[in-house]
């Protein structure tokens, strides 16, 4: 039986609010968390599109080189490591 986070009141499943306090239960995301979310999406997209450039120029060459595709890769990598951790801190406060 899930209990009530802000009351410690029982909780029937599919209840979008609390029986006892009212507290909405259904998790709204915020504004700022969807924008990240999104944002964190781009840079996951971005970061394989590097990612198969820098494997495609290790063969072809096309005026990209591999030191400067590597490079983004790497950045793209951990800007989607912190976007991630940053989803992750809020969900957890
Ligand atoms: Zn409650």
């Amino acid at each position: 039986m899930p209990a009530c986070s802000n009351c410690g009141g029982r909780i029937c499943k599919g209840d979008v609010k609390c029986f006892t306090c009212e507290i909405s239960l259904v998790k709204v995301k915020s504004k700022a968390e969807a924008n990240l979310e999104r944002f964190k999406l781009g840079v996951t997209i971005m970061f394989f599109i590097c990612l198969a450039l820098t494997l495609a120029s290790m063969f072809f060459d096309f005026g990209f080189s591999f030191g400067k595709c590597a490079a983004a890769t790497v950045i793209l990598h951990f800007v989607k490591m912190s976007a991630v951790q940053m989803l992750e801190s809020r969900g957890n406060s």
